[in-house]
């Protein structure tokens, strides 16, 4: 046996919170493998790219395998990047190979090549240009003649479908040739001009403008208020500078309206990144982006990880929105760590909403963002006027009152649109046996002490769980009682769409939720059909943002209730957003809008607050009531979930877990079942950690986590680990 082996350690994505070591591929010389580099290697019957993090010396006694293959020359993942990834490991107390692997593209992960990024065009040659006069018309001639100037594909491909052919008879005859596009070359004029901007816009654009190096900026304005337009301006600017962008919107708001919108004002190629396209597009993007190709790249939540060589700029748009966060594996939220990259990387960030999340909200008192405010609408346009509508004792059909459906007509008949807010798919709620109290429940989720209703869908005919998503077909009569008197209980989008329907005849109404934009496009091809003619909307919060609707002049939101009353320490700010955010569609252009609110809770606090004193008042009051309770902002929380299909092993793990941390100095409650005790089948149960002291709470994960990858039991059942929890259930 040789006495010491050159080895690379290489961080691989399997849920083990070490590094493995490898001897370089045959032929390869250890010290040659730079750090960041993917490498090909077995993993027991399995072949797994990992990238290479350090070097070392084999360890007596253990034989190292080979590696299979180096793809790459250089790094893929390196300097900032790789260096804000290792503290997002140390963070989340997550394996880093399992983070360094969320971070990759999957094509990449999966060990495909690099892809080609280079745009390309085509010209005429010199040959080509002589010739071109005395071709003859037809369909080369005709393509030869656009190539007076350089064309580039993206364009040809657009604007000349069909057009590789005979451009490959064009090149055969030598009379056109392809030409790598420089990045800068494809800058363009702007093609439409920036408003000018408002003295609050300016001030903000300017403070953002005189940032040297890293500061964050929450860009607090209510819908409306033309935000942006200033992240628009910050981006020229940064532009200008020569430097990169990166914008972070969530999931539902990266319309091919709010891209037009970038790519016309901003004059040079925007790179879309999110999860309409496939792998190699994806890897694509990413690629351009570290090699400073992409110089804007619009993303959702998994943007925040491209490689930024020339970072000038980040931009969070909606950072309070919960698309942020990272619900399975890796859990980690992309407005955060967006922070940390923009800190690391020396340039400022701005985060914008028009409900800022209490976190962001705590750091602008504290100073810690600069707070910029924008409070009045840009343009002409008005807030709207928010009414509560007391519904008790009033007749209600499918939850809408008479009140409601009077004003959605004098909308219609005014030309304008209408959107009806409830927060539940389906067709209703509840199947209930009218004779004997039977309810229809989800036998793989609930428990007997806590059962789980089935959603009623199929205009009636069908019983769906939203949380495990078995289906299955409406009982003809009621499985206790055999009675025929099974009835749908309260009203789901389906059922008041199909109300709607009825009472407006004639007139358009469009269902957005879950259930019918499911394929992705299908949502703007619907507003595209509906356009700004009058018509009504009934949806979920899918339609709180997105596509831009100039012409809504009335919001009716139907059963805040059920919101009012749960109990997660985050539903009261998560409801807040909901109805600032949906209430702030309406009158968006020069109509004035109306936002009816339906309840039966009117003197509820919270609906007070907000009503009389907008969203700013109604943080000021929660985050107070955080604070004496002891929740985030102000105590730091880690959730740690265990799930099982039998109820015992999950709350001796969690038991164990809590004995392995002794007395670490912080406060530990649990182990509890969840709030959802049973899902799917499994059961669940958690245990909190929490502390005023963040660096407490880490140093306590710090011991137990190599500890609970050590206990046998967490082996037998599914555990995670969530830093920061969103909410607690
Ligand atoms: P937000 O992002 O805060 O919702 P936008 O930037 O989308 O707001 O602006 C809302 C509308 O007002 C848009 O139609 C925008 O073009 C317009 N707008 C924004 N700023 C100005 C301005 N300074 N002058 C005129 N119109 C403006
Ligand atoms: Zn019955
Ligand atoms: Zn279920």
């Amino acid at each position: 046996m040789q006495a010491s082996r050159s080895v690379l350690r290489v961080a691989l994505p399997v849920p083990l919170p070490r590094p493995f070591d490898y001897l370089p591929p045959p032929g390869v010389d250890a010290a040659s493998v730079a750090i960041g580099q993917r490498l090909l290697v077995p993993f027991g019957a399995r072949e797994l790219i990992g990238i290479v993090i350090g070097h070392g010396v084999a360890e007596a006694g253990i034989e190292p395998k080979p590696a299979l293959a180096l793809p790459d020359p250089a790094p893929l993942l390196q300097g900032e990047l790789l260096g804000s990834l290792q503290w997002l490991s140390s963070y989340l107390h997550a394996p880093l190979g399992e983070v360094l692997a969320t971070a990759m593209p999957a094509a990449l992960r999966r060990g495909e090549p690099l892809p080609e990024t280079t745009r390309h065009g085509w010209r005429l040659t010199e040959a080509g240009q002589t010739a071109l006069p005395a071709m003859r018309a037809g369909k080369p001639q005709a393509l030869a003649a656009l190539l007076a100037h350089l064309r580039d594909e993206a364009w040809l491909d657009a604007d000349h479908a069909g057009w590789r052919t005979p451009m490959r008879g064009l090149r055969e005859r030598g009379l056109a040739e392809r030409i790598a596009l420089d990045p800068a070359a494809l800058v363009a004029a702007p093609t439409q001009a920036a408003p000018v901007l408002n003295a609050e816009q300016r001030n903000a654009a300017d403070a953002i403008r005189a940032a040297d190096g890293f500061a964050a900026f929450l860009l607090d304005g209510v819908t409306g208020s033309g935000k942006t337009e200033v992240y628009l301006q910050a981006i020229a600017d940064c532009l200008a500078r020569g430097r990169q962008a990166l914008v972070l919107v969530p999931e539902i708001g990266l319309t091919p309206q709010a891209l037009a919108r970038f790519r016309a004002r901003l004059g040079v190629p925007v790179h879309a990144l999110h999860s309409g396209l496939n792998d190699t597009e994806r890897a694509q993007a990413w690629m351009a982006a570290a090699r400073g190709q992409a110089r804007v790249i619009v993303g959702t939540r998994s943007a925040v990880f491209v490689p930024l060589p020339e970072a000038g700029l980040v931009v969070v748009d909606e950072e309070h929105d919960g698309s942020y966060k990272q619900f399975d594996g890796i859990r980690y939220h992309a407005r955060d760590f967006a922070i940390v990259r923009a800190r690391a990387l020396g340039v400022p960030i701005v985060l914008g909403s028009a409900t800022p999340s209490l976190e962001s909200l705590h750091n602008a008192r504290s100073g810690r963002h600069a707070h910029l405010r924008l409070r009045h609408r840009a343009g002409a346009a008005q807030p709207p006027a928010v009414r509560v509508l007391d519904v008790r004792k009033r007749p209600l059909q499918a939850g809408l009152s008479n009140e409601s459906l009077d004003a959605i007509r004098a909308a219609l008949q005014a030309g304008g649109q209408a959107l009806v807010f409830k927060n539940r798919r389906g067709y209703a709620p509840v199947l209930l046996c009218h004779d004997c109290g039977w309810s229809a429940h989800c036998t793989r989720c609930g428990t007997p002490e806590k059962p789980s209703a089935m959603t009623v869908h199929g205009g009636g005919r069908r019983l769906q769980c939203h949380h495990c998503g078995h289906r299955r077909p409406v009982p003809l009569a009621c499985p206790d009682c055999a009675s025929l008197g099974l009835q749908p209980q309260g009203a789901g989008t389906e059922r008041i769409e199909e109300v709607l329907q009825e009472r407006f005849a004639g007139s358009t109404v469009l269902r957005i939720d879950r259930g019918s934009s499911q394929r992705r496009g299908a949502l703007e091809q619907q507003f595209a059909a509906l356009g700004t003619q009058p018509g009504i909307l009934v949806g979920t919060q899918m339609l709180a943002k997105g596509h831009d609707l100039p012409n809504l002049t009335l919001v009716v939101v139907v059963g805040v209730d059920e919101g009012l009353f749960s109990a997660d320490f985050r539903s009261a700010e998560k409801l807040a957003q909901l109805l600032v955010q949906v209430a702030g569609r309406a009158g968006r252009a020069d109509k004035p809008g109306t936002v009816l609110v339906q309840t039966h809770h009117p003197d509820h606090p919270l609906l007070h607050t907000l009503v009389s004193g907008g969203y700013h008042a109604f943080a000021e009051a929660e985050l107070e009531q955080r604070e004496a309770a002891g929740f985030p902002p102000f105590t730091h929380l880690a959730l740690l979930r265990a799930e099982a299909t039998h109820a015992d092993p999950p709350m001796q793990f969690l038991q164990q877990a809590r004995d392995l941390l002794g007395d670490a100095g912080i406060e530990v409650s649990g182990p509890l079942p969840a709030p959802m005790p049973r899902r799917a089948g499994y059961l669940r149960a958690q245990l909190v950690l929490a502390s005023t002291q963040r660096r407490r709470l880490h140093a306590a994960l710090e011991a137990l986590v190599p500890r609970l990858h050590a206990l046998p039991e967490a082996r037998k059942l599914r555990w995670s680990l969530d830093v920061d929890p969103v909410e607690l259930y």
